[in-house]
């Protein structure tokens, strides 16, 4: 669809809020903004629906996120966990409550931007944004940002939302500094009837055989979702590494529709999440667990957020309001996704160093699949748990001494209490 970008004097039309990319974060952003009451344009460099390499795994988190009325296209609703270290020590657990739900990307991420569009949002697909420009000639006043477009087109804004995915050009503008960056591989894999009935409702997690990695298989319906995450710098060893579990898995004979790569960049504690009329969420922020590399509901919240404070941003005379207006929008993120995700980055040094551990736990220690089951249904958070729950507090701080084998059973006690 493409937008009308000067009105009928010829005079340019200067949008409320530009939002650049139309995954969940960009989706959220531009619904947040247009319920809200404001002129919204959404960029989108690709044809919707589009592919996104991705598990497609909803958490709680997630689901609370999605605009009022969004219906979820799930393709499968897991209610059993099978844990294996490395294709060993398998163990599967169950629950009666659903855990968490499977969706494939397009279909969601298309069916976000409508809830955006139904809300006032304008959507133009097939423009990939090249640069922003908050100086110089292309910029009419101090209140407006310039969004330059391949092909050179020029879209004005009061306020820019930079939703651009793990190698966002905003965030370049921005200046987000990465501390953490993956390799996540995965497959779409066809299977039989048979085959695709054996999982249903079941996912299976691997403790991979490199620092930090992790395997999943996510069914959804007549196709398995396989993939694995690791460090970026291991490429060959990680592609190895799908291969094997894929083939352990009984899967390699079977023909992936799609094989694909993506990067995953988590932002550094001190990242900048905004530069004068320019916000940044998302993966473009950087803003995703580090442990699991659970991005979607990161992306959901950041970016209903980022188009919260756009509004505002859009209103904003000087340059001392603006900048009030985007430190309030990065108190709020770090308050909680912050929160979150330095939980989440202790989490993962510990499991970088004990995978072991970490399967011994969920799998025999009920307190530890008791928060798995929390998280990832919804009932708590991994901020929530550390801030109001005395064992998970004493086992952060335990796993950041590398001393988590020293649990006792006076720990399990109190968590059960
Ligand atoms: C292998 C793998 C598995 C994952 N599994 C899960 C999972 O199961 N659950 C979960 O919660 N998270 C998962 N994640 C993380 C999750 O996919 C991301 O965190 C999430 O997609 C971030 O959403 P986003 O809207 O910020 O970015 P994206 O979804 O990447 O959307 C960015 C959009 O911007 C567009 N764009 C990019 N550049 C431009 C440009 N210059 N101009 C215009 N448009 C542009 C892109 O085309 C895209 O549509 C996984 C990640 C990987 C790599």
């Amino acid at each position: 669809m493409s937008g009308e970008n000067s009105s009928a004097d010829g005079v340019q039309r200067v949008w409320d809020v530009v939002v650049v990319g139309a995954g969940p974060a960009g989706a959220s952003a531009a619904y947040a903004a247009a319920v809200a009451g404001r002129r919204v344009l959404l960029l989108e460099k690709a044809e919707l629906p589009r592919y996104k390499t991705c598990g497609g795994g909803i958490i709680g988190p997630s689901r609370d996120a999605l605009p009022p009325g969004f219906e979820l296209p799930f393709k499968d609703r897991v209610h059993a966990v099978t844990f294996a270290h490395n294709g060993r020590f398998t163990r599967t657990r169950r629950s009666k409550q659903m855990l968490f739900g499977l969706i494939n990307r397009p279909e969601f991420d298309q069916q976000l931007v409508e809830h955006a569009q139904k809300a006032g949002a304008e959507l133009r697909t097939g423009a990939t944004v090249q640069r922003v420009e908050q100086h110089g000639s292309a910029v009419p006043d101090r209140r407006t940002v310039a969004v330059v477009l391949q092909g050179g087109e020029t879209v004005l804004a009061r306020a820019v939302v930079g939703a651009d995915g793990s190698a966002s050009r905003i965030g370049a503008h921005v200046g987000v500094k990465m501390d953490q960056v993956d390799l996540g591989l995965e497959a779409e894999i066809p299977v039989p009837d048979t085959v695709a009935e054996d999982w249903k409702g079941r996912v299976l997690i691997d403790w991979g055989p490199l620092p930090g990695s992790y395997g999943w298989v996510f069914p959804k319906g007549d196709t398995l979702t396989v993939g694995v995450i690791s460090r970026r710098g291991e490429g060959a060893a990680t592609k190895r590494y799908l291969e094997d579990f894929i083939a352990r898995l009984g899967l390699a004979g079977f023909e992936p529709s799609v094989s694909s790569g993506h990067l995953t960049r988590c932002r550094a504690e001190d990242s900048p999440l905004s530069r004068g009329r320019v916000l940044v969420c998302g993966d473009a922020a950087g803003l995703l667990e580090p442990w699991t590399r659970e991005g979607i509901s990161f992306a959901l919240r950041s970016g209903r957020l980022a188009g919260e404070w756009a509004v505002r941003i859009a209103e904003a005379h000087d340059a001392v309001d603006t900048r009030r207006q985007a430190l309030n929008y990065a108190f709020a993120v770090k308050a909680g996704l912050g929160v979150e995700m330095s939980v989440g980055k202790r989490l993962l040094a510990a499991f970088e160093r004990r995978p072991g551990l970490f399967h011994a736990a969920l799998t025999g220690f009920r307190p530890a699949w008791k928060a798995f089951r929390d998280i990832t249904s919804g009932a708590s958070s991994l901020g929530e748990m550390v801030r109001s729950r005395p064992l998970a507090q004493r086992t952060i701080a335990l796993l950041d001494r590398g001393q988590a084998a020293a649990m006792t059973d006076e720990d399990e006690d109190l968590v059960d209490s």
